[in-house]
C-alpha cells in the first residue's frame, strides 16, 4: 500500500494545483449551473479526473457529483465540497494560481476543501490500484454549495444514495462527532411616534451582514443630539470598555464602529462593533420609543457571548456551552431587526431555547425568522469511529479523540457521518483567510490517513 501511496503523491500534488486555479465562487445561476460557472467547472475537473482513473461517476446536474469504486450494499460516504468563498484582499500570491512556495500550494480552497477533496479522490484511486476487495462501495461526494447553504448535498439526499456511514475532511482532526444546533432568528420591534418627541433619534443604523459572522463594523446616523455632547459620551465610554469610535456630521451625526470579526461559532473570539455601538446608544438620551428596545438589548445580551441575561447559558458534557452572536443589526425610523446566531450543547432542543428566551422578552418585541438546525452526534461507540481513530494514530503517531464544535459541516446532514480532517491539531486555521494554503506534507498525510482508513472500512 505503501508503494501504491507513494506512486500517487504527485498527481495529487499536481491535481490540487490545478483544481485551485478554478475561481468556484457562488454565481449567478445560470441554465443547468444552479451555482454558476465556477463551481461547475471545478465539478467538471473532478469528475473528468475520476474519470480517468476508471472510477464510476454521475454528476447530479452539477448540483453535485460523485465518483465511486467496490461492490456491496453499504457505501461509505466521503463528503467534499468544491466551492469556495470569494478570495478577499491582501494575497501574498495570486489566489486562483495554484503556485507553489515553501512547500505549500496556496490558493483560495487549498485547505478548505478542494485540497482535502484532491486527497479523498487519490485514496480511493489508491485502493483501486491496489486491487483491494471491497465489501462496501467507497464514495467521494462532491458538493458544490457548502458555503452558501449547502443546497448541493440537500439536492443530493433528494435525489441519490444515502451513505450507511461518512465522514467529510472539512473540519478539523482528530475527530467531530458532536456539532452544536443552530438558532437562527431576528428581534424586530416597530417604532410608532404618537407625538413630537425629545432627545436623540436613531435615523439609520446598519452593522453585520452574515448572523454567522461577528460584525466588525457598524454605522449610527442620529439627529436631535448635540455632537459635542455625543463626544463626551463617547469620551467616556472609552474609558471604561475598550472601544474605536469615529464621530462625523453631515446633515446628521454619524457614529462608526469598528470592531473584530469572528466567526459566528466562536463570537468570544471576536469584538461585536454593533453591539459595542449599541451600548454607547445607551448611554445618550434617547427618544423614548426607542429607548426601550435599546435597553431590552443592552440588559438582556450586552457584550455577553453566552446567552446569560436571556437564561440560556446552557452546557452540556458533551459539547460543551452555548454562544450566542449577534449578527446583524439594522434599524431605519420605523423598525428595527436585530439577528442572532445561537450554537446550542446537543443535549438540548431548539424549542426549549426558544420558550425560554420569550419568556425573557416583552411583548412589544418580537421574534421572527426562527430558523432551527439540530444538533449531530454520533457516539464514540461507533465501529466507523474505532476505524478513524486507528488509521489516524498509525499514520500521525499521536492519540486520536472524539470532540464536539460549534457545528456547521457536511457531517450534520447525514446519520453516522462525522468530521474527520484535514486541519492537525496546532496548525494555524486557514479557511477564508487571505494566503490560504496547504502544506504539502499534511496533504500527502491526508491521503495516507484517507487510504488507511477505507482500507478498513471496506472490508
Ligand atoms: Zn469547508
Amino acid at each position: 500500500m505503501e508503494k501504491i501511496i507513494t506512486s500517487n503523491e504527485n498527481l495529487l500534488i499536481k491535481a490540487t494545483s490545478e483544481i485551485l486555479k478554478i475561481k468556484s465562487v457562488k454565481g449567478d445561476s445560470l441554465p443547468n449551473m444552479p451555482f454558476g460557472e465556477g463551481p461547475a467547472q471545478s465539478l467538471e475537473y473532478a469528475l473528468n479526473l475520476a474519470d480517468s482513473f476508471g472510477l464510476r461517476t454521475r454528476n447530479l446536474e452539477n448540483f453535485a457529483g460523485w465518483a465511486e469504486w467496490g461492490e456491496g450494499d453499504e457505501m461509505i460516504g466521503i463528503l467534499v465540497h468544491l466551492d469556495v468563498v470569494p478570495e478577499g484582499s491582501g494575497w501574498t500570491y495570486p489566489p486562483y494560481s495554484g503556485e507553489i512556495h515553501g512547500g505549500k500550494i496556496y490558493g483560495r480552497g487549498a485547505i478548505d476543501d478542494k485540497g482535502p477533496a484532491m486527497a479523498a479522490l487519490f485514496a480511493l484511486k489508491s485502493l483501486k490500484d491496489a486491487g483491494i476487495k471491497f465489501n462496501r462501495r467507497v464514495r467521494v461526494i462532491f458538493g458544490t454549495d457548502e458555503e452558501s447553504g449547502s443546497e448541493c448535498m440537500e439536492y443530493y439526499l433528494r435525489h441519490d444514495e444515502a451513505p450507511t456511514m461518512g465522514f467529510s475532511p472539512d473540519a478539523n482532526y482528530p475527530i467531530i462527532n458532536g456539532e452544536k444546533g443552530i438558532l437562527i432568528f431576528s428581534f424586530t420591534t416597530s417604532f410608532n411616534f404618537k407625538k413630537k418627541e425629545s432627545g436623540v433619534e436613531i435615523l439609520s443604523f446598519k452593522g453585520g451582514h452574515r448572523p454567522n459572522m461577528v460584525p466588525d463594523y457598524a454605522e449610527v446616523r442620529l439627529s436631535g443630539g448635540d455632537v459635542e455632547e455625543v463626544k463626551r459620551v463617547v469620551e467616556s465610554f472609552a474609558e471604561t470598555i475598550p472601544s474605536d469610535f469615529e464621530i462625523g456630521y453631515d446633515d446628521a451625526i454619524i457614529i462608526k464602529s469598528f470592531g473584530i470579526s469572528a466567526h459566528g461559532s466562536t463570537p468570544e473570539k471576536g469584538k461585536n462593533a454593533a453591539m459595542l455601538l449599541i451600548k454607547l446608544l445607551g448611554q445618550l438620551e434617547l427618544i423614548e420609543s426607542q429607548k426601550d428596545f435599546i435597553n431590552f438589548i443592552n440588559d438582556k445580551i450586552g457584550l455577553d457571548t453566552t446567552g446569560k441575561g436571556l437564561g440560556v447559558d446552557l452546557e452540556d458534557e458533551v459539547s460543551g456551552n452555548l454562544s450566542f452572536n449577534v449578527g446583524v443589526v439594522e434599524f431605519d425610523r420605523t423598525r428595527a431587526t436585530v439577528t442572532v446566531n445561537i450554537r446550542y450543547p446537543i443535549k438540548y432542543k431548539g424549542e426549549q431555547i426558544l420558550s425560554q428566551i420569550s419568556r425573557n422578552t416583552p411583548e412589544y418585541i418580537n421574534i421572527e425568522n426562527v430558523s432551527d438546525n439540530k444538533p449531530h452526534y454520533v457516539s464514540e461507540d461507533n465501529l466507523m469511529i474505532k476505524k478513524l481513530k486507528g488509521a489516524y494514530e498509525k499514520v500521525t503517531g499521536e492519540k486520536a479523540y472524539c470532540f464536539s464544535i460549534g457545528g456547521g459541516t457536511y457531517a450534520r446532514m447525514f446519520d453516522n457521518c462525522v468530521a474527520f480532517g484535514p486541519n492537525f491539531p496546532g496548525k494555524p486555521e486557514l479557511a477564508h483567510e487571505k494566503d490560504e494554503y496547504i502544506e504539502i506534507e499534511d496533504l500527502i498525510k491526508n491521503l495516507r490517513i484517507y487510504t488507511y482508513v477505507l482500507v478498513e472500512l471496506v472490508k
